[in-house]
């Protein structure tokens, strides 16, 4: 039997996901207040205008990044508050092991399962 996390193990991830949290979100914050500015600025040239926008990419691609990771977080500590979570993966139940949840407290697969996901993932957007 994969051995499932007890009580005191479980309060710590809860309490790196809540912190992980808080950063995402300021970080969403602080991203769209800039956005808010990229209307209202004042362009002068092509020049400028295509910086702006290669900024505003890499913006919504790290907003994209954190909306998932934010997601991943909400299910986890969802889980929590149900009482189901049990730091195993959600696909294989084995452990995914402390040590990788204490680095990807959000994390919801075992690094084989993850690798399998990634590959077929990658499979199909070709
Ligand atoms: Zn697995």
């Amino acid at each position: 039997m994969p051995k499932t996390l007890n009580q005191k193990q479980i309060e710590e991830i809860k309490s790196l996901l809540v912190q992980n949290k808080m950063t995402i979100e300021s970080t969403l914050n602080n991203l769209s207040n800039e956005h808010v500015n990229l209307s209202e600025m004042d362009l002068n040239d092509e020049g400028d205008f295509a910086a702006a926008s290669r900024d505003y990419i890499t913006d919504v691609h790290i907003k994209n990044q954190q909306l998932r990771e934010l997601n991943l977080i909400n299910h986890a500590l969802t889980k929590i508050e149900d009482g189901k979570y049990t730091g195993l993966c959600e696909m294989c139940d084995s452990e995914i092991t402390i040590k990788r949840l204490r680095v990807k407290p959000h994390a919801m697969y075992c690094i084989d399962c993850r690798d399998y996901i990634e590959k077929s993932q990658v499979k199909k957007a070709v």
